[in-house]
């Protein structure tokens, strides 16, 4: 049965949250936006069974394009570029068309090799995938010394946003050919001065994980448009294709048993069920060999301080937490303590609200407002800076993981932690609009990403 993209509205909570917990709909955009007298949209994704329930139960319901086919159609363009041959050296401006899985690894070992030996490293990541692909990062830094910040930018978690790993690989691409011939970068209208460039890669270690899904990222690019998970083989005796795979950005160790913690009634995007489509969490916390990879470079590199997880979309930049709604008044209402098991993840209630430090959430939040000024600068777009908590709950996700380790682990270093969801829901498949789209949203994320490089310190 087709599967459509579509726009719900609601009334009020209770049906915005009737959408997950009674209707088991699938959310595909992050942002939930208000309406007027107290209504709700969100972007989700249901076959025409589930519309007609939709519509019957009281919601207002508009179908866009049918997911499969439309992503189909992304393949199928993707495939006929793919035929031409990359010319050596060509950098990700220049290709025209998504990066497949194997470009990526080669265009990051490219940034790596001379001339740019002396300030970058390839790291190789400790863990191969369920199909046996090896991951890669890269360090990009002059010199070394105590008290320099990491900063840590990972992409392709989610199989199905195809753009993460070409910002990424473009992002370090252009840095490294401005350090290293000491010039600036202009982006549009938006300029970094030489200066700024050179500080960057003197004083600050920068961290790029590009493609951390890679089984995901392949599959979506080749078989399933609409993969998120990871390649996880399906239980013994399952042979549904929604068996395989596990939600990575449910996986990480924050709040991961969501049935505990949280309560019943919260339409957390969660599931324990290994044959849920998108969003399952995994037979344990950190169990996938892809999480383990990410959490190894925290574990790795101590000064890193800052992080931002690539995901598309809805045009938003997300600081801590997703769990239940930010409060600064009371640190004992938080995250580790147990006399609130079964109480978080309702958004409009008073029983439970996350505690965040306040100077922290004035630091997030005005870092986060520099990006939203850099991708405005570049051709006008204007990202929302919002907690990543948007009426549906989360755990288990990677930047609450990175925010929490701090306040675990009392040797481990406070992360400032973020997730930007790239490009418009109101282009056609946002998880990977078309690449003419996709070349101006790379344009202004790496605007964004720079900027911060410049004011985070
Ligand atoms: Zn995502």
């Amino acid at each position: 049965m087709p599967r459509y993209r579509i726009t719900v509205s609601g009334k009020d909570y209770d049906a915005m949250a009737d959408l997950v917990r009674k209707h088991k709909i699938s959310i595909a955009g992050h942002t939930v936006k208000k309406l007027a007298k107290g209504r709700y949209r969100v972007h989700a994704h249901a076959d025409g069974a589930q519309v007609r329930a939709l519509e019957k139960a009281g919601y207002k319901v508009k179908r866009h394009e049918d997911v499969d086919k439309a992503g189909k159609q992304r393949q199928a363009e993707f495939r006929a570029a793919s035929k031409k041959r990359l010319a050596e050296g060509t950098q990700v401006a220049g290709v025209g068309r998504y990066l497949t899985v194997t470009e990526v690894e080669s265009a990051l070992s490219a940034v790596a090799a001379p001339p740019n030996d002396s300030f970058t490293e390839l790291i190789t990541l400790p863990q191969k995938t369920w199909e046996d692909r090896v991951c890669h990062a890269i360090k990009i830094a002059k010199g070394d010394g105590l008290g320099r910040p990491g900063i840590y930018f990972l992409g392709g978690i989610h199989a199905r946003e195809w753009g993460s790993p070409d910002i990424l690989i473009n992002f370090v691409e252009q840095l490294t050919q401005a350090y290293r011939t000491s010039t600036g970068i202009t982006i549009g209208p938006k300029k970094f001065t030489a200066s700024q460039i050179q500080k960057i890669v003197n004083e600050k270690d920068i961290y790029v994980f590009p493609q951390a899904n890679p089984d995901g990222r392949h599959h979506s690019m080749t078989k399933d448009p609409n993969w998120r998970k990871n390649r996880r083989p399906a239980p013994a005796g399952r042979t549904n294709p929604h068996c395989v795979g596990v939600d990575l950005n449910r996986n990480y160790d924050f709040l991961w048993d969501f049935t505990k913690y949280f309560d019943p009634s919260a339409p957390v995007r969660n599931s324990t069920n290994p044959c849920d489509p998108e969003v399952y969490i995994g037979p344990s916390p950190d169990s996938e060999p892809e999480t383990k990879n990410v959490v190894w470079l925290f574990d790795s590199y101590p000064n890193i301080s800052y992080f931002i997880d690539l995901h598309s979309y809805s045009e938003d930049i997300l600081y801590t937490w997703g769990d239940d709604v930010d409060q600064t008044t009371d640190p004992n209402m938080n995250f580790q303590n147990p006399a609130y098991d079964g109480k978080r993840g309702i958004a409009n209630d008073t029983v439970y609200k996350e505690y965040i430090n306040r100077g922290d959430k004035a630091a997030v939040v005005k870092l986060a407002r520099r990006m939203r000024e850099a991708i405005k600068a570049v051709r006008g777009r204007e990202y929302l800076v919002e907690q990543a908590l948007s009426l549906y709950p989360t755990a288990g996700t990677s930047d609450d993981y990175a925010y929490s380790r701090h306040l675990v682990g009392p040797n481990k270093p406070k992360v400032y932690s973020y997730t930007i969801e790239w490009g418009s829901e109101n282009n056609p498949t946002p998880f990977h609009p078309p690449y003419n789209e996709m070349q101006k949203i790379i344009q202004e994320i790496t605007a964004a990403l720079l900027e911060f490089c410049v004011r985070a310190t």
